[in-house]
This record gives C-alpha cells, structure tokens and sequence, in this order.
C-alpha cells in the first residue's frame, strides 16, 4: 500500500562523534518494499547505548552519518505488499503502534545453527547503518521510521502509553532476553540485581513478579533506589554509601552466609562484574548485561571455577523479548509504577539537552515525543 508519505523527516544526525547531533531533513522512501512498513514515530526514549554512540565509546562499528535512538515505537502510516501480521501473528493495518526490531538475514551460522537472531553476523542494526543510503530512516530520533522486511515487529497492546512501549523496545527487551537466557528463577531464590538504571528496575520487577523470595537491588543515587522499592525491591543497597565488602556482608547475611542464587548485572561499570563474581553463591548464576563499554578490571578467574559459577552474557533481544516485555507492561502496569522512570520528555528541537543531560546522569529514562 501506498500512501501519501511525505517527502523528508526530521531527525537528529550524528555526522561527527562527540560533536552537536544535528536536526536534518533526511528523505522518506516513498517505495515501501514487500514486507516493509514505514510509520510515523509517537516517542523514542533516550537510552545509554545512544550516548556512547554519540560519544564514540561503543564497541560495535558504527557507520557515519548515523541518524541517532533506537528506542521508538510508532504508528503504521505505510505498508508494503504482505506486511499484514506482527511476529507474534497478531493483524497489523494502517494506525496500529508498533515496536521493532534489529534485523537477522536467517541465512549464517548464528542464525541457522544457533538460532541466536541478535547475533548475527549480518545484521542491519538501527542507529548503526550510514542514512545516507536507502532506506535512511533506521534511526529512531526522527519524524518517520521505516521497518526494514527482516525486522521483527510486534503490536504495541492498547493500555501501554507510548512512553512505557519505546522502553520496552530496548531497555526492557534486553531485560526480558536476559530473564530467558537465566532460564527460571526458582520461589526460594535469593536475586541480587547490579544497577538501579532503566535495565535494573526493571529486572527488579521481573525478578520480584516471576516469584524470587528476595530481591536486592544495588545501585544510586536513592531517588532511584526508591523507584527499586516500588517495582519489588525487598531491599537496595546503595553504592554510594557502602564499600563493597559491606555489600558482601550484607548480601551474605541474608543469604545464611552463602550469597545469591543469582546476580544480574546491569550497572555497565566495569568494577560491578568483578564485585558480582563475588556476591553469588557457589553454584549460582551471573548474567551479565551492562557491560557495552571498553573498560577493562581485574578480576580473579579462579573464583568462577572454585564457585562453579554459570556466567551468561546476554546481549540485545529478538522479537518474543520485545513481545514479553510489552505484554509485562500491559499487565502489571496498574500496581508497577513504570511511568517514574520517565524522567523528562522533550521535543525533537531539544535533543541535545535531553542527551546532555542523559550523558550528565541528569535522568534515567528521558523521552523524545514526536
Ligand atoms: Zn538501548
Ligand atoms: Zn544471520
């Protein structure tokens, strides 16, 4: 289908890392190819991964110029030929919101052998390809977003404001693909979560609604630690306060002295991993997920193998992340308060105060509202 698209998008241009983002006129495909849809962009909230793009810190190749954000969710405005269902099955038409995602090509080896789509080789990222080439519009701080053939998509459920559903398309898919690599989190299990970010307040809530008998979250400042209490923290350690013996003795007195069943990390300093190593138990669990930057830390390797420690790194999500996380929303948004993470929302005009503020730990989870 064909609609009357228009011609140019605004949006926030990366060109130069470290430099203003620049708002640029970038084109609108006006052929939607079979299987594509391009959608008019509601919100897309800012989330660390933009900043270190930004700032040039990531570790994964980025291609200049680059429209930034990847957090956005959006309404259908055009759809190409076959493009009528979800990932999920679910109809999709013209007006629906939707959520994206990264593409898989099916066609390597860790797509076909180890069915791992968000490791693929070939993978079309948004925010990461050049938006100088077709289809432009793969970043999400833009007035039109375009969805690739290959990319995942899923319906936004009716009762998950626009705020709530672009979270879900990073921050809390990387959360919910995090829970599903751990497996289970047994009724008697004891989780610590590293980091009192969108990414751990989150995973408090999971933790705490998939059942854990005790959920400690670590992190600051308190502001935050309060947001932890309410998505299900039954206590918060602040990093602020406490040296990281005194978080071991604390973790280890509630645990009979024998420390976590498991420990999720999603501080991103690198001194949180060599800390989780030693907060979870022998024979416990450690899924790592902050951890994007460049940093490097000394950490004794003979504690994972003296602690038969299970260590996970869990990276990005596929389409069923993006799913669990807005079904999540959609049912515990009436006793979670989600909508306090939203720290600001600004327009597309303000996009650098909104990522200089992120890039300042002036808030946690701003907004771009379109
Ligand atoms: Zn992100
Ligand atoms: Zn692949």
């Amino acid at each position: 289908m064909r609609g009357s698209l228009p011609k140019y998008s605004r949006a926030a241009v990366v060109r130069e890392f470290k430099a203003p983002v620049c708002l640029e006129e970038v084109p609108v495909p006006q052929q939607v190819e079979p299987g594509a849809l391009v959608t008019k962009v509601h919100a897309c909230s800012i989330c660390g991964t933009d900043i270190h793009l930004w700032q040039g810190n990531l570790s994964l190749r980025v291609d200049l110029p680059v429209i930034l954000g990847h957090e956005m969710v959006g309404e259908i405005v055009a759809m190409g030929e076959g493009a009528g269902r979800d990932s999920i099955g679910q109809d999709l038409k013209v007006g629906d919101r939707i959520t994206w995602t990264h593409t898989s090509c099916g066609r390597c080896y860790f797509c076909t052998v180890l069915r791992e789509p968000t490791l693929c080789q070939y993978s079309r990222k948004y925010m990461y390809v050049c938006m100088e080439e077709f289809p432009h519009l793969l970043g999400g701080f833009s007035e039109y977003g375009y969805v690739v053939p290959e990319a995942g998509r899923v319906r936004v459920p009716d009762n998950v404001p626009d705020e709530l559903a672009s979270m879900a398309s990073c921050a809390f898919r990387s959360v919910m693909n995090a829970f599903d690599l751990l497996g289970r989190v047994d009724p008697l299990d004891t989780v610590v979560v590293q980091g009192a970010g969108p990414l751990g307040l989150l995973a408090t809530a999971v933790a705490k609604v998939s059942g854990a008998r005790r959920v400690v979250t670590i992190g600051a400042p308190d502001a935050r630690l309060d947001i932890a209490s309410a998505f299900g923290a039954d206590e918060v350690i602040s990093v602020e306060t406490t040296s990281p013996q005194e978080r071991l003795d604390r973790v280890l007195s509630l645990t009979g002295g024998r420390g976590a069943d498991t420990v999720m990390e999603f501080a991103g300093h690198p001194k949180a991993f060599a800390e989780g190593l030693d907060l979870a138990r022998r024979g416990g669990n450690y899924v790592i997920v902050g951890q994007l930057g460049q940093g490097e830390v000394p950490i004794k390797p003979s504690a994972i193998v003296a602690k038969q420690l299970r260590i996970l790194g869990s990276f990005s999500g596929q389409a069923k992340a993006y799913w669990k996380a807005l079904e999540f929303v959609s049912l515990h948004g009436s006793h979670i308060p989600f909508e306090r993470m939203i720290s600001n929302r600004y327009s597309l005009d303000e996009v650098d105060t909104a990522l200089t503020r992120m890039k300042n730990f002036e808030e946690i989870k701003p907004v771009i509202m379109f």
